[in-house]
């Protein structure tokens, strides 16, 4: 069942032995290729032999976001164009969209990663995977595309969108596996309850889904809706795509791919290592992505790492959920907000849809903390007392959890728009100048 044994497997000081020779490598094509990299390494007077072991690696300077947008579009890479054979660019959830380039070896390691997600999820050559991703220039269809070829399963391309005839084939061909956004799904699922189509008309047992955060709740609730076992799936345009990581059949954590993307977690102020288990941001290292390689990519994911081995028999480090990414924050009448928590609230209801949008805005030097969301029909009631009596409820709730008192809309059901694929969830009107 596992994909790489080797390298999924293998032992701790094995492991650091392969990420050290990796790093050397790496490091010295940045330096001699990039002049992005040489000059930056220059200016933090590290040079390419002062990167002996793995442990070397906290004497590189970091890499951000801003520096892919400075460099726009190929500042960045390490390889003639001659040698790029793909391009994507992030999908642009916030800010102006940056842009990667493949050489032919990145794209195999990449589609490694994702074959070594998908047999971590049970899937091998007799499935059909549905993959409803958009296809593109966002990495997430064609990243997962790749894998599911290499595993030799059938590859159902039907990318985002049109959900009815999604609906369709996924009855007619016997779609086992549906790749996309936790959010997708949920649509998705609501869609084939409305049409009537129930479960034994399905043959789906796995959901792929990432590339947007997700609660415990929401996968409990996926799991019931669809009749699947619901995985996570990790990854980022700048170090690939997704696939960097996956959870196994375990559900408990997501195995980072460390041959491949050497993960570390840092304090966002101090940028210092943080103690083992403790939470922080998440930084990589592309350790064999030779188009535009990536050098402590500070990804702004707020998350933990767990290296006691799994029960899977993978001995990959394994990542906790992420919470949000630090830009999806707020920070609202002095405390921090993610859209994540209010997600985990409105699935303990049963009176609520999973959905909702935060709107954060200041009148009169005051935030305020406007919550749309919807009450499932059957508890959408004219009677103004039963609508009151839950708003309270769910006011109560958040206040107790986050710390604060939002102000709680109640919409017509099927109001909150419906996501294809990442869902937008809070929307900030506050200017800071
Ligand atoms: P964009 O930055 O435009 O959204 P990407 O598609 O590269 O473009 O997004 C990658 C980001 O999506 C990650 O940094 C992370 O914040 C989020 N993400 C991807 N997969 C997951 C996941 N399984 N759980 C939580 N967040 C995820
Ligand atoms: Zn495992």
């Amino acid at each position: 069942m596992i994909w790489n044994k080797e390298m999924e497997c293998m032992s701790r000081e094995q492991m650091r032995e392969v990420q050290g020779e990796k790093l050397r490598k790496i490091v010295a094509h940045a330096y001699s290729n990039s002049p992005f990299y040489k000059q930056r390494l220059d200016e933090h007077g590290v040079h390419p032999s002062d990167i002996k072991t793995i442990d070397d690696i906290v004497k590189l300077p970091f890499t951000v976001k801003q520096d892919l947008r400075d460099n726009y579009p190929f500042g960045l890479m390490a390889v003639p164009m001659s040698d790029i054979i793909r391009l994507h660019a992030s999908s642009g959830t916030t800010g102006k969209p940056i842009v990667v380039g493949y050489t032919r070896t990145d794209l195999d390691n990449w589609s490694e990663a994702v074959a070594r997600c998908l047999t971590a999820f049970g899937l091998g050559k007799n499935d059909l995977v549905q993959i409803s991703y958009g296809y593109g220039l966002f990495t997430g269809g064609l990243g997962a595309h790749a894998g599911v070829q290499k595993i030799g399963a059938t590859v159902i391309p039907t990318s985002s969108g049109n959900t009815q005839k999604q609906m369709q084939l996924m009855q007619d061909f016997g779609t086992t596996a549906l790749a996309c956004t936790p959010s997708y799904a949920m649509y998705m699922s609501d869609e084939l309850q409305k049409a009537g189509i129930t479960l034994d008309r399905l043959k789906l047992r796995v959901g792929i889904f990432g590339a947007e955060p997700w609660t415990e709740a929401m996968r409990q609730e996926l799991q019931k809706k669809l009749g699947v076992k619901a995985y996570d799936i990790y990854g980022l345009t700048e170090i690939s795509g997704p696939g960097v990581g996956s959870e196994c059949e375990c559900q408990c954590g997501t195995h980072i791919w460390e041959d491949l993307y050497y993960p570390e977690i840092i304090d966002p102020v101090t940028l210092k290592p943080v103690e083992p288990g403790q939470k922080g941001e998440l930084v990589f290292t592309t350790l064999d992505k030779w188009g535009m390689p990536m050098l402590r990519y500070r990804t702004r994911d707020l998350t933990t790492l767990n290296y006691e081995k799994c029960d899977c028999g993978r001995t990959c480090v394994r990542m906790g959920k992420i919470m949000g990414r630090s830009d999806d924050m707020m920070i609202v009448r002095g405390v921090n907000v993610f859209p994540s928590q209010i997600e985990s609230i409105l699935l303990e209801f049963p009176e609520y849809e999973p959905y909702f949008l935060i709107e954060v805005d200041r009148v009169n030097n005051t935030d305020t903390f406007d919550i749309q969301v919807e009450v499932k029909p059957e508890f959408y009631t004219d009677r103004i007392n039963e609508l009151v009596r839950i708003r309270q409820r769910l006011t109560s709730r958040i206040q107790s959890v986050i710390g604060i008192q939002p102000n709680i809309k109640i919409v017509q059901p099927n109001t909150i728009e419906r996501s294809t694929g990442k869902a937008k969830r809070a929307i900030d009107h506050r200017k800071f100048e």
